[in-house]
């Protein structure tokens, strides 16, 4: 592929020479898991976001399941998300030990319906809802704002699921802010990536000591467990890493925003359906993904030219062989859910991209899409 889907390394190289020297720091530093840079990047994050504390954990689907179990969910509780995910998302809600009620998402935002969430916490009969996951999918936060009115008037925790959104906000908000707890992954490709596995867990201070101690085998100090835990730390080299990029982090937001109005540029005119912003959001285009009736055919034709594409997410989570028939469906079913997935096809966006490959894609498309 002249122009990947994806580029990791591209993102390595572009900060090269401090990544390097940050590596050799841990290396010669002689503390390689949960040490000074781990502890100095939890604090650099937390300030970043404006949220009290920040954790670091081994990666976003422990994250998950680390932060549904600080709030006390496990056996037979119910949790809400969404079915259009990253299967990590609901992936975590059953290693927590509960029950996912998948919901379906809004279909111009394609995030968790908060209409749908009401109706679903009033009539899910085999128990009481206790948490629901928002995922800010694609770098959009979900609608937080009524997703907090209508949890905070139940006995209901709300969790972000930020592994796509970091730095995004409302209304000036940083995801990761906006409910109870939030979790990160830092994930090679996503907008604030490690080089190799890595989450985080941002909360306020009683629920961060609690996620403090699950991720290291329920320790409130060394050799004395205060509840049963687990091991996913983050580790000295990844934490040195994402100290790094974290100081990059909003140029190359603003980098994705860029090339982003310049696909849209091009492509709102014709009968390509373009990703919208709601009022008030600053969206950070972990994806910047488009609909049309044809999208095998159009992911076939930029192949066919060395443009690569993705689909996020192409099988929704309650379809798939690992979890069909066993996770619950909440009111109204899943409709938008199912009719997207066979209409989204995710452009290349990463910041190391020239605006001559993103015009070169847009014309590409602008071309087959021409009646
Ligand atoms: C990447 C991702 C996760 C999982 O993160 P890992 O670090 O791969 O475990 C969870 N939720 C969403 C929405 C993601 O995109």
């Amino acid at each position: 592929m002249k122009i990947p889907a994806a580029s990791p390394l591209a993102s390595y190289l572009a900060h090269q020479d401090e990544i390097d020297s940050a590596i050799d720091r841990v290396l010669t530093g002689g503390s390689y898991v949960l040490g000074p840079e781990t502890k100095a990047f939890e604090d650099e994050f937390a300030s970043y976001l404006s949220r009290d504390r920040v954790v670091g954990v081994g990666n976003g689907t422990d994250a998950l399941e680390i932060a549904l179990r600080a709030c006390g969910v496990g056996q037979g509780d119910a949790v809400i998300t969404v079915s259009h995910t990253a299967v990590a998302t609901v992936a975590a809600i059953e290693l927590a030990g509960a029950t996912p009620v998948l919901v379906d998402i809004d279909p111009t935002t394609l995030t968790l319906d908060p209409n749908l969430v009401e109706s679903t916490i009033r009539d899910y009969h085999p128990g009481p809802i206790k948490a629901v996951i928002a995922v800010h999918l694609y770098g959009h936060p979900a609608d937080m704002v009524a997703l907090k009115r209508i949890v905070g008037e139940h006995d209901c925790w709300l969790i972000e699921d930020c592994a796509q959104a970091h730095g995004a906000s409302i209304e000036g908000q940083k995801a990761g802010t906006l409910g109870d707890v939030a979790t990160f992954s830092f994930y090679p490709t996503k907008n604030l990536g490690a080089i190799g596995d890595g989450g985080a867990v941002a909360a306020g201070p009683e629920l961060a000591d609690k996620v403090a101690e699950l991720r290291q085998y329920g320790w409130r100090q060394t050799a004395f467990s205060e509840r049963p835990g687990m091991n996913s730390r983050l580790d000295e080299l990844q934490a040195a890493i994402l100290r790094v990029k974290l100081g990059h982090l909003d140029r190359e937001n603003a980098r994705r925003r860029q090339l982003a109005s310049r696909y849209s540029a091009v492509l709102e005119p014709t009968s390509i359906v373009c990703p919208v912003t709601r009022p008030g959001v600053e969206h950070v285009f972990h994806q910047y993904v488009i609909r049309t009736a044809k999208r095998d055919e159009l992911r076939d034709h930029l192949g066919e030219r060395s443009v690569g594409t993705s689909i996020h997410y192409p099988i929704p989570v309650h379809l798939q062989p690992g979890y069909a028939g066993r996770v619950a469906i909440g009111a109204g079913g899943l409709g938008h859910t199912e009719a997207v997935c066979r209409e989204i096809l995710s452009l290349p966006v990463y910041p190391q991209l020239a605006d001559s490959d993103v015009d070169h894609v847009a014309e590409l498309i602008r071309g087959w899409a021409r009646p």
